[in-house]
């Protein structure tokens, strides 16, 4: 095997990086589906980030490859096997309060500056130099090895969908858009709906009935407001003072004022992601909590005592019965992302369930269904993402950690997440950085940036990493 010093080749490579990375952060590649065309399905300016690494990489020799104008490749190399990086230039909205030009890839203090700098601009230009050296050295391999480009990554995924709906699934590779040192293990991720069954009858002459109930917007985030709507024939201060008393007792803040002639309550939580509701506290969890202590007319009563029957203070899926843990993944999760009730179409829990490997969502279903059934809901459009595992002892990871211990002299972890990263796409995929083990991670932040010491470092690693997964 060669003797390369991979750092020093990046050394020699460094100017030319930063500008071919400057060049692409200074185009505005956030989804624009008002100004989509045929060419360009997501904008003109996320087609000219595509199309700005698909010339590059003509520009170096490589073959390149747009498909569908979502994604696209470029590939060097010859033999039956490919190996690949799965990378992406689309980037989230740039967002308020920056000290630089978003869209400037300013140098400033060994950082540059840009949407993008660390996700995934600047790792894909690591990856794409890492590729580019093992051209340029005219190193011996037997496998081809493909940059694969997408455009879709901060929002729907459809250029991967695109992607390998017509292009070549390669046997292995990573995605730089994560962290070192190794992701290997993403729990499962099911998002679906409990529905309150038939209409019980209205209930005339109820004390306190229950209007309507509103709360989260998104199946993967702890709400953190909460707000319900309610008919009161009863002593109002007697009521409020309950109310009152509840928020004293729970640390929470909440108000209430008249609407229409109804009372609305509204409480406030703490926002977290759905990933671990107990870092969070769910308002509309609370807010069920408080209403289950007062007699409500039945069918509003059903609804709030089933949000705390099966959720409160359990994220753990217990009264369901699927509590379960591996110890490589952690527990299961389910998180309580909206609530909504109105007389016409009942009640409605939305809920992110993140499972480990060895967990069976068949069977957990089966168990979430009879007890939801008992408490007269249903289960209802349900979406599920497989846990992505690649086990560490497959020769993909062990290329990975002789790469990287050799280069950084740390041991390289194991990393198991509860999120997704961009590695699912690939059937035999983990993600391999390109944030470092200490640094803060300044994704879809206000002055997001990436050290230029760690785009050498990632680019060195990636170098070597295609290098070594290459070989025969
Ligand atoms: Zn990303």
């Amino acid at each position: 095997m060669a003797n390369i010093d991979w750092k020093d080749e990046v050394e020699k490579r460094k100017d030319e990086l930063i500008r071919d990375l400057q060049g692409l952060l200074r185009i505005k590649s956030v989804l624009n589906e008002s100004k989509s065309t045929v060419d360009a399905p997501l904008g003109m300016e996320v087609k000219q980030a595509l199309e700005y690494m698909l010339e590059m990489g003509k520009r170096d020799g490589f073959t390149s490859k747009n498909v569908g104008n979502l994604a696209g490749h470029l590939e060097m190399g010859a033999g039956d096997g490919l190996i690949a990086a799965l990378c992406h230039v689309d980037v989230v909205p740039e967002g308020d309060g920056w000290s630089v030009d978003p869209f400037g890839g300013e140098v400033q203090d060994g950082k540059i500056f840009a949407r993008g700098a660390i996700d995934d601009k600047g790792p894909t230009m690591a990856a794409y130099y890492g590729m580019k050296i093992v051209n340029e050295l005219g190193l011996s391999i037997n496998k081809r090895i493909r940059l694969i480009i997408g455009t879709d990554e901060e929002s729907r995924w459809r250029c991967v969908d695109h992607y390998f709906k017509y292009e070549e699934m390669p046997e292995m590779g990573f995605a730089p858009d994560a962290d070192f040192p190794i992701i290997n293990a993403e729990k499962g991720i099911a998002d679906f709906d409990l529905k309150q069954k038939r209409n019980s009858p209205k209930e005339h002459g109820a004390k306190i009935t229950l209007i309507s109930f509103f709360s989260g917007r998104r199946y993967n985030m702890v709400p953190d407001h909460a707000r319900a709507v309610l008919d009161i024939q009863w002593d109002q201060t007697e009521f409020l003072q309950l109310f009152n008393d509840f928020k004293y007792r729970q640390g929470l803040n909440g108000s209430y004022y008249v609407e229409s002639g109804y009372l609305v309550l509204e409480l406030k939580g703490i926002s977290a992601h759905g990933m671990e509701p107990d870092n969070g506290k769910n308002a509309g969890l609370h807010l069920a909590h408080f209403l289950s202590t007062v007699k409500l007319d039945r069918k509003g009563m059903d609804f709030v005592n089933a949000a705390v029957h099966f959720f409160f203070e359990d994220s753990r899926g217990r009264a369901f019965g699927v509590q379960h843990t591996d110890e490589m993944m952690g527990d299961l999760t389910i998180n309580v992302g909206k609530m909504t009730f109105n007389d016409e179409d009942g009640g409605r829990f939305g809920l992110n369930m993140r499972y480990p490997a060895s967990f069976s969502m068949e069977e957990g279903m089966q168990k979430i269904m009879k007890e939801a059934e008992k408490s007269n809901f249903e289960v209802v459009n349900i979406s599920n993402l497989e846990p992505h595992y690649v086990p560490s002892d497959d020769i993909l990871i062990q290329k990975l950690i002789k790469v990287y211990e050799e280069q950084t002299n740390e041991k390289a972890e194991m990393l198991s997440i509860s999120g997704g990263t961009y590695a699912r796409s690939l059937k035999n995929g983990v993600a391999f950085g390109a944030l470092f083990p200490g640094r803060p991670d300044v994704a879809h932040q206000k002055d997001e940036y990436m050290e230029i010491e760690d785009l050498l470092r990632a680019t060195a690693l990636y170098a070597q990493a295609f290098y070594e997964l290459a070989q025969g």
